[in-house]
């Protein structure tokens, strides 16, 4: 069976998680949310030795995007996220993030659009999109080989915040409740910010899903 394996890079300044992930055999990855700091994500990429045939998107704020653009043109990687989530990628035009992260570009219009129930193929290995809205309306969870990487919808002992643009904090619960929390107990959660943790503990300890 085809094995999976990821590497977490947090990134400055907004201490965002970039993953990247491939298969161990064929090393064919994908990069979920470049957040800025594009010569160190493709210093982790030479270093494993991947190449990148997709860069996905949890969601498109400010704060997970720096990146795509200079990773793009380096890589020549599809760049895919939610469909509902393409309208604001749009907003970025002018560069104001460059005030908190100098390395930040904007992004590149969208190669692909996912909905719910979608794969997404990597070599030898597949993952599924769960359309998780609430944090923002086009937020997705990537899930496959016992992780879900979780964006800023689960994170350890906390939610996303549901007061932007897009945010609705019921709407959020219950995403969580029917996308994630039917995964088995020991399924690793790979948050778009902070430590890692998992679906069981966060069903036992989470105040937000008591
Ligand atoms: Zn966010
Ligand atoms: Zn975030």
């Amino acid at each position: 069976m085809a094995k999976m394996i990821y590497r977490a890079l947090q990134i400055m300044p907004f201490g965002t998680n970039c993953y990247l992930v491939a298969s161990d055999k064929t090393r064919d990855g994908m990069v979920i949310d470049p957040a800025g700091d594009a010569a160190r994500i493709l210093d982790n990429i030479s270093e494993l030795g991947l190449s990148i045939g997709i860069i996905v998107l949890t969601h498109a704020h400010p704060d997970h995007i720096g990146a795509i653009a200079q990773l793009k043109e380096t890589t020549k990687a599809k760049f895919a996220l939610h469909a509902a989530e393409a309208g604001i990628i749009n907003q970025y035009g002018d560069s104001q993030f460059t005030m908190f992260d100098p390395t930040f570009r904007p992004p590149p219009p969208p190669d692909r659009l996912l909905t719910d129930g979608d794969s997404i193929d990597i070599g030898d290995i597949v993952f599924k999109v769960l359309h998780t809205p609430g944090h923002s309306a086009g937020g997705i969870c990537i899930a496959g080989y016992g992780v879900v990487f979780s964006g800023d919808t689960l994170f350890n002992m906390g939610i996303g915040r549901t007061d932007g643009p897009g945010g609705d904090y019921d709407l959020l619960i219950s995403s969580i409740r029917s996308k994630l929390l039917n995964l088995p107990d020991e399924t690793l959660v790979l948050p778009g910010h902070g430590p890692k943790t998992t679906i069981g503990w966060e069903r036992q300890h989470n105040t937000f899903l008591r």
